[in-house]
C-alpha cells in the first residue's frame, strides 16, 4: 500500500482513535503513530487525559490541541482527583485508575464520536489504537464491531518480560517470601527458564514490579491483568525493530501475542511518512515546555565532546544521589548538558550547591526539559547518561550514541541489561550513583577502549533502525500489513 488514500471497503475516509497511557513516555509515540496513519489516509481523533490536555494548553498554546483538518483531539478523566499541576502523576495510582475507571467514559466517548458522525462532522469510528496499558479500550471497540490494536510502548523484551510475571507468581517466586529478600542476594537468582529472555537475566533485570511482599500490592496486580486481556486485542504494536529483539519477538508471537507488527522506531518511520515542516509535523507531544537553547549550545561544542544527562519524565531520586551525579560529572571534567525537571528531587526541589557550579562554570549547561531527539542527534554529543526508558533508549540508538545506565524501575530494569550484554551499547551506574563510579564510567565511555567498541556498535544499531524504517524495511512494510490486516478489518 502507498500514497495517502486508505478507503474503507464502504468508500468513507476509515477513523482511528488513538488514545496513549497519559504519561510522556506513552503520549509521544503514540501520537507519531496518530501522524502516520493521518498521512495514511486515516481520520485521527487523539484522546488525552483531561490533566495532560491541560498541560499541552499550557506548555504549548491552545493550538497544541486544536486539531488540523482530519485530526481532532478528544479528552476523557484519568479518574484521579482534580489538579492543575505540571508534573508526573503517582504512576501506581494512575494504572490503577484508568484500569478500573476509564471504560465507561471512552464507551462514552466513542458514541459520542458516532453521533457526531452521524450529523456529516466526521466519518464513523473504524478502529481503535489505544496503549499497551489501556486494556479496557478492546471492550469499548468490542461493543462497536470494530477492531483494536494496541501500542506497545515499551522494549519487546520488557513485554516479554512482564508475561512472564505470572509463571513467577506460579512458581511461588512473587510476591518477595519476606523483606529481606530484597537485599539478601536473592534477586541475583539466575532466571534460565523464561523463554526467549537474555541467558543472562536474574530476578533483578526483570520489571522493579515483583519486587513486593504483598499478595495485594497494586501495580503486580495491574501488571498481571493488563498483560493477561491484551491477549484479546486484534495486533499489538510494538515499537521496535525485528533486528534488535528477534528472540523476544519470537517468544512474544509464539507464547502470548500472535499478532505482533514490529514498526520502529516510530520517530524514524514517522520522518519517512510525515512531511518535514508541514501542520502535521508541527504537532508536538511535550508535556513540559522545552528549551531549545541547548542545541545552539551544542552547536558551539566539538563532536562526541559532551555528556548528556536526562532521566525522562517520571524518574525522581534523592538530593544526595543528585550531589553525586553532579561531583561525579564535574570530576570526568567532560562538557556536560545536564536536564533536571523541576520535580526530580523527591519531596523537594532540586538544589545544586553553589561550590558545584563554580567548579564546573562554562563547561555545563542545565536544563529543565529540552527536545531530546534533537539533542541526540547532535554530533557534539559524546555518552547519554540515561535512567533507560525506551524511548530514550531508542532515541539514543537511532542517534548511534552510546550510554551509561541508570535504570530507575519497571522494565527500566530489562532494557539496561539488553542494553550492556544483549546490545553492546552501555555500561551501567550503580543504583547509588557514588561520584567515583560515576566519574570513571563517563572517562570509559568516552576516552576508553570499551566506549570505543560501544560507539561502533551503537553505530550499526543506527544503521539497522534506518534500515528497518527505510522503504522495503521490515518496519515500513509491517506498517502497511497492519493497516491492510487489522486496521481496516470490521470485527
Ligand atoms: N523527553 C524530552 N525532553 C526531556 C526529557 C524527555 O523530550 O527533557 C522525551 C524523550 O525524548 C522521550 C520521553 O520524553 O521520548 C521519555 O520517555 P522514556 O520512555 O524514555 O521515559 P519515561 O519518561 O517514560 O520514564
Amino acid at each position: 500500500m502507498s500514497g495517502t488514500s486508505t478507503p474503507t471497503a464502504a468508500g468513507e475516509k476509515p477513523h482511528v482513535v488513538c488514545m496513549p497511557f497519559p504519561a510522556q513516555g506513552h503520549v509521544t509515540p503514540m501520537m507519531k503513530l496518530a501522524k502516520i496513519l493521518h498521512g495514511r489516509g486515516f481520520h485521527v481523533t487523539y484522546v488525552n487525559s483531561a490533566y495532560n490536555h491541560r498541560r499541552f494548553v499550557r506548555s504549548r498554546g491552545a493550538g497544541a490541541v486544536a486539531g488540523l483538518p482530519g485530526f481532532s483531539f478528544a479528552t476523557i478523566p484519568d479518574g484521579l482527583p482534580p489538579c492543575d499541576a505540571d508534573a508526573t502523576q503517582d504512576t501506581v495510582a494512575l494504572c490503577y485508575s484508568t484500569m478500573t475507571t476509564c471504560l465507561p467514559h471512552f464507551k462514552a466517548l466513542l458514541a459520542d464520536l458516532n453521533r457526531r458522525a452521524a450529523a456529516g462532522d466526521a466519518p464513523p469510528v473504524t478502529c481503535v489504537v489505544a496503549d499497551g496499558c489501556l486494556t479496557f479500550s478492546i471492550d469499548a471497540a468490542a461493543e462497536l464491531g470494530v477492531p483494536c490494536a494496541l501500542l506497545w510502548t515499551a522494549s519487546a523484551c520488557g513485554a516479554l518480560a512482564y508475561h512472564h510475571l505470572r509463571l513467577f507468581v506460579d512458581k511461588g517466586l512473587v510476591p518477595l517470601k519476606d523483606a529481606e529478600q530484597l537485599t539478601n542476594g536473592f534477586l541475583d537468582t539466575p532466571v534460565d527458564w523464561a523463554r526467549g529472555m537474555s541467558k543472562h537475566m536474574r530476578l533483578r533485570d526483570y520489571p522493579s514490579f515483583l519486587r513486593t511482599t504483598d499478595p495485594g500490592d497494586k501495580m503486580l496486580e495491574y501488571g498481571l491483568h493488563e498483560m493477561e486481556h491484551c491477549k484479546d486485542a486484534a495486533a499489538i504494536i510494538y515499537n521496535t525493530f525485528d533486528e534488535l529483539e528477534q528472540p523476544a519477538l519470537d517468544a512474544l508471537r509464539a507464547d502470548f501475542t500472535p499478532a505482533a507488527y514490529t514498526v520502529g522506531p516510530l520517530s524514524l518511520l514517522a520522518e519517512q511518512l510525515v512531511p518535514a515542516g508541514g501542520p502535521l509535523d508541527a504537532l508536538g507531544s511535550s508535556l513540559w515546555k522545552e528549551d531549545s537553547t541547548c542545541l545552539e549550545w551544542l552547536g558551539g561544542r566539538s563532536a562526541r565532546s559532551v555528556v548528556y544527562v536526562n532521566y525522562g519524565s517520571i524518574t525522581v531520586m534523592t538530593n544526595q544521589q543528585l550531589l553525586e551525579f553532579a561531583w561525579g560529572l564535574a570530576g570526568s571534567g567532560y562538557d556536560f548538558l545536564w536536564v533536571i525537571r523541576p520535580d526530580l528531587v523527591a519531596g523537594d526541589a532540586a538544589v545544586l550547591p553553589p561550590e558545584f557550579m563554580e567548579a564546573t562554570r562554562g563547561k555545563g549547561l542545565l536544563a529543565s526539559w529540552c527536545p531530546q531527539e534533537a539533542v541526540l542527534r547532535h554530533e557534539a554529543v559524546g555518552v547519554f547518561l540515561t535512567h533507560s526508558g525506551w524511548n530514550s533508549t531508542l532515541e539514543s540508538l537511532s542517534g548511534g550514541v552510546p550510554m551509561l545506565s541508570w535504570p530507575f524501575f519497571s522494565e527500566q530494569l530489562t532494557n539496561s541489561l539488553y542494553k550492556r550484554l544483549e546490545w553492546g551499547v552501555a555500561l551501567e551506574v550503580g543504583g547509588d550513583a557514588r561520584r567515583d563510579v560515576v566519574e570513571e564510567r563517563i572517562r570509559e565511555v568516552m576516552a576508553g577502549e570499551k566506549g570505543k567498541e560501544m560507539r561502533k556498535r551503537a553505530a550499526e544499531w543506527k544503521e539497522a533502525a534506518a534500515r528497518a524504517t527505510r522503504p522495503g524495511g521490515s518496519s515500513f512494510n509491517n506498517l502497511d500489513r497492519l493497516i491492510k490486516d487489522v486496521l481496516l478489518k470490521r470485527s
